[in-house]
Order: structure tokens, then sequence, then C-alpha cells
């Protein structure tokens, strides 16, 4: 029996892994995979240990050349998918490439959000996100200068260590009182900021970006109160969107993400979704464990295997995942409280996304945590 043509749009880190459970499962299927990267699957958490110069792009692939021929996947790198025919039951790419499919995954993640402010399509304004701007921060780094980045979250500090890790002068503006103010109260915000400020990163709260200055490339930044502020690059870490245009235009479902029920059906049964661009229960995610979660239960449903998404236990212990990497990257050396080590110190109320981080919690973490050591240890990075 010839086996069905499974066809995935995206090849981030929740189709990866929803590829490693269905050969598991000996899922009867041939895999093509068309990717917008012209690479192969990565872990995109360890794009800061490449900006910094710990780690290279070799030391961060999670499926290479070999796996893919092993598994007899197609790949299409540098493709992006321009147009899905749910009546021929097709996708084509913008290089003109077409394939049939019998079940199509969407896994096309999120995109930063970019402000809008005067001047953001200047040379050297930059997201953070893939290899690619990775590579453009490192390549600006060695002119030197100042860089800016807005946006004081987690994924801001990464970027701003790893740009001072490579030389620059960097400035973090942040538009909120005080540094990561959905994990940290305000107190432990502001011993943050010192402790930054100590390393010879510039930190400053309550900054509101008016525009981006510059001719042919970005000079500078605005803000609102009048200061301006020399810059060679501009880093923007201030969010994501799911990305859900290609859906929306093939005529699915599509609120904040894709939706889809908990088998990671979306409003077409021949067509799932995984990983940030989904929307399921009314929920996006955005760390790697619910979506791999996902990535399990999409894998299941093409396997005719019965399996839920639950949002509500596995995911939201899942959300604080976004952290565990980080932490346990950043926090190595932590003892962790009463000597039982950093993994304690994982608190699923410290998502950015979770809506459940509420004070009360923010401060039972930050307490069980040590604030200050907390403090100290986010300031290691880099
Ligand atoms: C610097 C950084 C650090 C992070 N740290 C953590 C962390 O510590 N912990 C944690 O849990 N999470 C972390 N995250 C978030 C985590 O990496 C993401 O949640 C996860 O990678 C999303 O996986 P995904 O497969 O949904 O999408 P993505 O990894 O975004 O992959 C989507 C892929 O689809 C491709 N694509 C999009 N549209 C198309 C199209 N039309 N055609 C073809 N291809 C397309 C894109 O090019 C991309 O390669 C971090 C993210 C970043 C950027």
């Amino acid at each position: 029996m010839s086996k069905q043509q499974l066809v995935i749009i995206g090849n981030g880190m929740a189709p990866g892994r929803l590829l490693e459970h269905l050969f598991d499962a000996q899922g009867a299927y041939d895999v093509t995979i068309f990717n917008a990267e012209p690479r192969v699957n990565y872990d995109r958490i360890m794009l800061s240990p490449v900006l910094s110069g710990e780690k290279s792009f070799d030391d961060i692939v999670i499926h290479d050349d070999a796996w893919y021929e092993t598994h007899g996947i197609t790949l299409h790198r540098g493709q992006k998918v321009t147009q899905i025919d749910r009546a021929a039951k097709t996708v084509t790419s913008e290089g003109g490439i077409t394939a049939a499919y019998d079940k199509l995954v969407i896994a096309t993640g999120s995109q930063p959000f970019i402000i809008p402010v005067p001047g953001h399509t200047l040379p050297g304004v930059l997201a953070y996100r893939d290899l690619d701007d990775v590579d453009a921060m490192k390549l600006a780094a060695a002119q030197g200068g100042r860089a800016v980045v807005i946006g004081g979250g987690l994924l801001g500090l990464e970027a701003a260590a790893g740009l001072k890790a490579q030389g620059m002068e960097v400035t973090v503006l942040h538009l909120m009182p005080t540094l990561l103010e959905r994990q940290l109260d305000p107190t432990a915000g502001y011993l943050l900021q010192k402790e930054l400020e100590g390393r010879g990163i510039e930190v400053r709260c309550g900054a509101n970006t008016k525009a981006i200055l510059g001719e042919d490339k970005v000079e500078a930044v605005e803000l609102e109160d009048g200061t301006v502020i020399e810059a060679a690059l501009v880093v923007m870490a201030v969010g994501i969107r799911p990305s859900t245009a290609l859906a929306t235009d093939a005529g699915l479902d599509v609120g904040r993400g894709i939706v889809t029920d908990a088998a990671m059906r979306t409003s077409d049964p021949d067509i799932l979704s995984v990983g940030e661009c989904v929307e399921v229960d009314g929920r996006v995610y955005g760390l790697v464990a619910p979506l791999y979660q996902m990535a399990r239960v999409a894998a299941a449903t093409l396997t005719d295997t019965a399996a839920a998404f639950c949002p509500c236990r596995d995911a939201n212990q899942a959300e604080g995942h976004r952290h565990q990497p980080v932490f346990r990257r950043r926090f190595r050396r932590w003892p962790g409280p009463r000597g039982r080590g950093p993994a304690r110190c994982r608190p699923r109320h410290l998502s950015p996304r979770d809506p459940a981080g509420q004070p009360r919690h923010r401060r039972r973490a930050a307490r069980r945590c040590g604030r200050r050591r907390l403090v100290q240890r986010i300031a290691e990075i880099g």
C-alpha cells in the first residue's frame, strides 16, 4: 500500500518534535517539509549562546541533514509557502514548488512584533527571532558602536547581554517602570536594573520610543521625552504574533492563532496545526513545552490514536518552561533554596504570557527563589 503524503509548513521546534513522535509510532507517511528559513531544524532557545559566541550554529542543530535522509524526508529550504489550495489539496511555495498532501500540518510559528514608529524599516533595525537576526547582530557588533535594545523582557535582556558580550555599548529601553515586570516585583526589577548597570548595560525604564532616526541606516533613537540616543543597531524585542496569514487566506478558522480542537485539527479535518501559530481553547502559547505537547498529540492524531492537548495541567507547567533552559543555563551554579537545586526555582507563575501570573504568585515565586540571588543570577546573562 502506498504511503500517504504528509506536508508540513514550517520547520521549527514543534513540527520537529511531531516527526520524532510520528516515526516512533511508525506512521506511514511520506513527509515533505517547506521551510521559509534556509536551514534544518535547530534549537531556537539556544540562539542567545550563539549570539554571545558561546556556541556555534552547528551546536544547536536538532536534526541534521543525515536525519532527514534517514527518514526519507524531502526538505525544501528557503521555500516559503504562499498558498494552500484546500480543494486540490496542494501547497505552493514562492519558488513555485507545488506538493500534494493527504494530511497537512501548518507550523508557521510566530513573527516578532515591530513597533511601527517612524524609521522602523531603516537598515539596522532588527528583531530577535532566528539565526539570520543573530548573524545580522553579530555583523553589526563587529563594527562597534551602541546597540539600543527596545524591550526589557527576557528576550530583550538576552539580546542585550549577547551584544555586550560581542563588544557593543548597549542601552535597554523599557516602557514599564521596572524590568521584567511580569516576572519580578518592582524591588527585584530595580535590583536587576542596578546589577545590569553595574555590568555596563545602560537601562532606561519608562522609556517610550518615539522614532528611529537615520538617513540610509539607523543612527539614533528618539524617545517621547525628547532624549536622543545614538545607535548603530536597534533590536526590537517587544513581543510576538502568531503567523496566521496563510491559514486565513486558506479560509481556516483563525482567531489570535489558527484555531484547532484538542486533537490539533483545524476547521479542515485534513489540516492540523502545531506550535506558536495555534490557538487552542482560546489560548496561544509561546513556550516550547506546551508546543511539544501539541506535537505529541498531533502525531497521535495522524496515526489515528486518541490524544488531547490539555492546557490545564501540563501546558501550564510547561509555560514555566520558557524559563527552564534560560534559568538552567544562567543559574547553573545556583544551589537553590534549601539546596534543592535550580529546578525548584522554575515557578510556572513566571511565564511571560501566563494570564495567571498574578502579583501574589509573582511575589511568592520571587520569595521562593530568593529575590536577591535571582536578580544577581539574571544579571549574569552573557
Ligand atoms: C531567542 C529566543 C529564546 C527563546 N528562549 C526560550 C526559552 O528559554 N524557553 C522556551 O520555552 N521558549 C523559548 N523561546 C520560544 C521558542 O523558541 C518558541 O516557542 C518555539 O521555537 C516555537 O516553535 P514553532 O515550531 O512553533 O515555531 P518557530 O520555531 O517559529 O518555527 C516556525 C518556522 O516556520 C517557518 N515559516 C513561517 N511561515 C512559513 C511559510 N509560509 N512557509 C514555510 N515556512 C514558514 C519559519 O521560517 C520558521 O522557521 C525562545 C525564542 C527565541 C527567539
